[in-house]
């Protein structure tokens, strides 16, 4: 009878390796469907969802809770501060945030080089660890495929014509703002369209090697499926060139 020794490791306490994360990015202007589209990506292929305006948001509602000018960094610091302690997905999916007083001041706080710094680990963090035992992130934002995010795995750039936007975001804000106008709403996007692609810092533009889609003419069911598809497609072709 032979006898058998095993080396003393316990194969059961060493630590799983980490697959690691799939990063999906989908950047675009206001009511463009991004966030729709980034919601429904993440739905159906069991990501988690971050959409990161809503962190401008909530740092622009605290600022104005506290009766700050959201433009200037001296004013915006505390309301960073209470945002970053007290940050919850709760917090992020709060009505308040898409008042459209909230919108213009989230894109004035996002213009603050110290704003978009403090809210750039939370964010990359988020994607490398997503919450829950997922596969992998889906974020939403402006800059998300160009700076928080460059080696994500795939990339969407989400735009529709002006007046395509304006409706969407005419509907949505109808319930709560009445008495709102196409005119209003489409000169105060308009407005911000152009802060958020002028600032020096971090503007919206595509990256290099994103997706462009045009939704001005799609159903947002197209659209998913065409995104789901390239992600799926971008996913195969990846795993065989690491066979
Ligand atoms: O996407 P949403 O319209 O909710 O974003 C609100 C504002 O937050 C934008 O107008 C933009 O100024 C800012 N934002 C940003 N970078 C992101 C997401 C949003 O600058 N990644």
């Amino acid at each position: 009878m032979s006898i058998v020794t095993f080396p003393k490791t316990d194969v059961a306490k060493e630590p799983a390796p980490q697959q690691k994360k799939i990063v999906v990015t989908v950047d675009g202007p206001a009511a463009s469907g991004k966030g729709t589209l980034a919601r429904k990506i993440a739905e159906r292929l069991g990501y988690a969802y971050l959409d990161t305006g809503a962190l401008y948001r909530a740092v622009a509602l605290a600022a104005l809770e506290m009766g700050s000018d959201p433009s200037k960094i001296r004013d915006v610091k505390p309301a960073i501060d209470i945002v970053l302690r007290n940050l919850t997905m709760e917090l992020l999916a709060s009505p308040a945030l898409r008042r459209p007083e909230v919108s213009e001041a989230a894109s004035k706080v996002a213009a603050l080089p110290e704003v978009r710094q403090a809210l750039l680990d939370f964010q990359r963090d988020f994607a490398e660890n997503p919450p829950g035992d997922v596969g992998g992130a889906v974020l939403d934002g402006r800059d998300i495929g160009t700076v928080v995010c460059p080696d994500a795995d795939v990339k969407f750039f989400i735009t529709a014509n002006p007046e395509a936007r304006a409706q969407r975001r005419l509907k949505e804000l109808q319930w709560h703002h009445p008495l709102m106008t196409l005119e209003k709403v489409l000169a105060d996007m308009l407005h911000r369209d152009q802060r958020d692609s002028g600032r020096e810092l971090a503007p919206t533009y595509p990256a290099d090697d994103a997706y462009l889609f045009d939704t001005t003419k799609l159903s947002a069911e197209e659209v998913l499926d065409s995104a789901i598809y390239t992600v799926q497609k971008k996913l195969i072709n990846a795993t065989n060139e690491n066979k």
